[in-house]
């Protein structure tokens, strides 16, 4: 048996709907299915504008523009993350101020927050890893206590709650991904969300490469021209009819990754009670997406052992990112302070095979061998 670790899922009218657009002459951006796309999020989760981007990054590339990020600012946000969360501010000349993960999740540590606050400091970025909540109100207050920006990276967090809230609809703005290894997938795509409306005006002309012609075709203006830097951080119209087709089927993919996750959950809380390894916890202020299942090994040495065992056995699980601190891009840049919690989930978080089209004895092969490995 091989399992790979991802399988995009085709939900059924994918080509369907890329054809249409194909077909319909008009394949740029902003066509029939992206105002699809983004009529359907500001309808299901209330967001108050949503702009599609080419990609996570994107989105996070156009929070950095909007916030007006420049050399010498600084950024507080999670070491465990990936390169992008961090990496769209340093492009504008921000300083990263990386803060550890909380004990019980990789999320950032709401209580450490406040002593990294300086006069220099611009936003707070918030990650909500494997799509679960990072802790909001906390964020959200220090925000306003400081008059920072909040920006939710929430790649991960489609169709995620925090206490009752939308993730995405929480902080000034805020990133979606359509990445295909994500719950929802367009093959690369993201999304802009903006909650303060102060910010919808400039993200129009900065994903229009600086232009306004946004309000041109709304016919809002007779000609458009160049007002403010910008790129071009929109997704041709047949990656949203591709978006579409999945968004039309959001609740039947949510359900079945639910039901994956519980499974592993269930059967391996006898490893955890064994003391084995520990299994995720989820806050009681969040949901759960299903976006993500790990498992956390006693140590380095014994999750490389396990990865390797699984290997063998045709399983491919995957541990995460490498704390951003230590990178070698950033680490001669970093202040040195110690994030031990970043290095323990670098070191001993592992992600199981997890993917719509996932059957029952896949999953239970998967499970028997993990059993097998810790000698049960
Ligand atoms: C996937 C991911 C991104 C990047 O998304 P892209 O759409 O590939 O640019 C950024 N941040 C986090 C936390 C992610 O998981």
């Amino acid at each position: 048996m091989q399992i790979p670790f991802n399988k995009p899922y085709l939900s059924g009218k994918e080509t369907h709907y890329i054809s249409e657009a194909v077909l319909s002459g008009k394949i740029s951006g902003d066509g029939i299915f992206t105002k699809k796309c983004h009529q359907f999020f500001e309808q299901k989760y209330g967001f108050k504008k949503c702009l599609l981007t080419t990609s996570c990054t994107d989105a996070l590339e156009m929070c950095a523009i909007l916030l007006d990020i420049k050399e010498g600012d600084e950024i507080i946000a999670p070491s465990y993350t990936f390169v992008s969360t961090v990496n769209a501010f340093v492009l504008r000349g921000a300083k990263i101020i990386f803060i550890d993960s909380e004990t019980y999740t990789p999320n950032i540590d709401t209580e450490a927050i406040e002593e990294l606050i300086t006069p220099k400091t611009k936003a707070i970025i918030a990650v909500h890893y494997a799509g679960i909540a990072c802790d909001m109100d906390k964020i959200m207050i220090l925000a306003e206590k400081y008059n920072l920006y909040v920006v939710e990276d929430a790649a991960q967090a489609i169709d995620s709650f925090y206490k009752d809230k939308p993730l995405g609809s929480i902080g000034h703005l805020s990133a979606f991904s359509f990445h295909e290894t994500k719950n929802i997938i367009a093959g690369e795509g993201g999304m802009l969300v903006i909650n303060d409306e102060k910010f919808i005006k400039r993200a129009e002309i900065i994903r229009e490469k600086g232009t306004n012609r946004s309000a041109f075709f709304r016919g809002e203006v007779d000609k458009y021209g160049w007002l403010d830097i910008g790129s071009s951080f929109l997704p041709s119209d047949i990656i949203a009819a591709f978006l579409y087709a999945q968004l039309e089927n959001l609740n039947t993919i949510q359900l079945r990754r639910e039901e994956i996750w519980k499974n592993y959950y269930n059967d391996l809380q006898i490893l955890e009670q064994k003391k084995k390894l520990f299994l995720p916890i989820i806050p009681e202020y969040a949901t759960n997406n299903a976006h993500i299942f790990y498992i956390l090994c006693k140590d380095l040495e014994e999750r490389t052992q396990l990865v390797q065992f699984l290997k063998e056995k045709g399983i491919m699980a995957v541990f995460h990112y490498l704390s951003l601190h230590k990178s070698s891009f950033y680490q001669s840049k970093y202040n040195g302070k110690n994030l031990p919690q970043s290095d323990y989930y670098t070191d001993c978080l592992l992600r199981l095979p997890f993917y719509y089209e996932l059957t029952k004895e896949q999953q239970d092969f998967i499970i028997k061998n993990i059993f097998e490995f810790y000698g049960l």
